[in-house]
């Protein structure tokens, strides 16, 4: 009788063939071992959901010649992982077979939007499931054949058959009553030994009609599913080694965090840290299932250790970024102002189901940080009636996260010392405990980054 554990890769982790070796001996050392077995859930390969993307824009904008073009690129892309996986021709074969109905199915849906002249949410949660279903086919014939030895089984599971969501297409939400039910017989193979892979990110309403759940969403679809499945633990692996105090790819003395908090990982995440999925960690540790976040290309490596407490955490855990956000500044109309105009602006807020990244009002001014430029524009229709707004973009949002911030004194001082040279247009603090957030023009990030992370981390 084997204990499950959800193992989920990202894009990167599969992004060709001797990513999706090392995955494969990643399930071997690290999720199949006496009395545990796993549940492998894996995304696109690492720009797949890009692509498919353009393919129904360039579908849109009748440029139907190129989102051909464009499938078969990504029809020879998976061709030639499964080639370089160097299988046995008959399970090769078997492969190609099946991805070839997944091209041939994306093909239908470019000429649907040719004749419809419209991509619905619904068309366009169909195009997007080709990404996550290719990278398990791959995996599985090819983690089948590795295991055979072993006489181990493994099983593809569709996770359209189990993960069942709302009809919100594009932006689903999953249904955990239904997938636990649902679950319960891929459990009863697991348990008596058997490995089972799937995908993130996508799931299917009960009348069986494709749904995704949101960009990066298969940190999230590993959650629900071990939460369904009552794991004993979830590992996300990914392209570095846990939770770091601050992107890497930004600040190269960045370094992982052994242990984080599930608040500062989930703050972290909500400020734009893209290693884990926003929604991912809350469900998990009400549940009580420990989350690890390890590198798939170092497996040997420690990772993060998420805890349902701060005890045992340091007390700033990292710095979050995010590029590329608005500003909205509404002024009131009236003379003496706010309190209707507040009304107003969230009304228009919760309407349009936005929640700004940070708040600051004054007796007769409100600003917002908004997540996206579309964000700004639904804003701006909404309030333009009743308001004077001012907007500007090509800002980004920069927040120290950590349980210690809001009892330490001296924090806030450090922090605006490191951009002193910086022009500091909204700061907000307060609101949750464990962040200061600050934005600054777009192209001050790096610099600005630097500085605070040398003040936090490595002074
Ligand atoms: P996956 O495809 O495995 O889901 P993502 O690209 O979504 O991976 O997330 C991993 C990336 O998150 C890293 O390559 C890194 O650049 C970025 N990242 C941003 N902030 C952090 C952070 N604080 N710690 C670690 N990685 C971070
Ligand atoms: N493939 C999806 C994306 O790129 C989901 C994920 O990777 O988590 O958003
Ligand atoms: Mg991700």
């Amino acid at each position: 009788m084997s204990q499950i554990v959800v193992q989920k890769f990202g894009g990167t982790s599969v992004q060709d063939a001797p990513a999706m070796r090392r995955v494969m001996e990643i399930v071997k050392q690290h999720g199949i071992k006496r009395g545990i077995r796993p549940l492998v859930v894996l995304s696109a390969c690492s720009g797949v959901t890009n692509s498919l993307i353009r393919i129904g824009e360039l579908a849109m904008l009748k440029k139907f010649d190129e989102a051909h073009k464009t499938i078969t690129e990504l029809d020879q892309r998976h061709y030639n992982i499964v080639h370089d996986l160097k299988l046995s021709l008959r399970v090769e074969q078997e492969a190609a077979l099946e991805l070839r109905f997944i091209w041939r199915e994306l093909r239908t849906l470019v000429r649907g939007i040719e004749l419809l002249g419209e991509l619905t949410p619904k068309m366009k949660d169909k195009l997007l499931s080709a990404g996550e279903r290719a990278s398990t086919t791959i995996f599985a014939h090819a983690l089948r054949e590795h295991l055979s030895k072993k006489s181990i089984a493994v099983h593809y599971c569709d996770a359209r058959d189990f993960f069942i969501t709302d009809s919100a297409f594009t932006l689903a939400r999953p249904q955990i009553g239904e997938i636990t039910k649902r679950m319960k017989a891929h459990a009863k193979k697991m348990i008596g030994g058997a490995v089972c892979i799937t995908q993130g990110f996508i799931g299917a309403t009960k009348r069986g009609e494709t749904t995704t759940i949101g960009r990066g969403g298969s940190d999230f679809s590993a959650a629900i599913m071990g939460i369904a499945i009552a794991a004993k633990e979830i590992q996300i692996w990914t392209d570095v080694a846990g939770i770091y105090t601050c992107d890497p790819r930004l600040v190269s003395e960045a370094y992982a965090q052994p242990v984080v908090s599930f608040v500062d990982a989930s703050t972290m995440a909500f400020f734009g840290a893209k290693v884990l999925h926003p929604e991912t960690i809350g469900p998990a540790v009400e549940a009580g299932i420990p989350v690890r976040v390890l590198s798939s290309k170092q497996p040997t490596l420690k990772g993060t250790t998420i805890l349902t407490s701060s005890e045992g955490t340091s007390g700033i855990t990292g710095i979050a970024i995010k590029r590329n956000i608005a500003l909205l500044k509404i002024c009131s109309t009236e003379l003496v102002p706010v309190a209707t105009s507040l009304a107003m602006i969230f009304d228009a807020l919760s309407e349009h189901k936005i929640i700004p990244l940070a708040t600051s009002l004054s007796f007769d001014n409100a600003i917002f940080a908004l997540d996206s430029a579309e964000e700004l524009s639904k804003l701006q229709s909404a309030l333009r009636d009743y308001t004077n707004l001012t907007s500007k973009q090509g800002r980004a949002l920069i927040t120290l996260v950590g349980h210690g911030l809001e009892y330490s004194a001296g924090v806030a001082a450090r922090l605006f010392s490191a951009v002193k040279k910086n022009n500091c247009e909204m700061v907000s603090f307060g609101g949750s405990g464990n962040a200061i957030s600050l934005v600054i023009p777009d192209d001050e990030i790096e610099s600005a980054v630097r500085r605070i992370h040398k003040e936090f981390f490595t002074s």
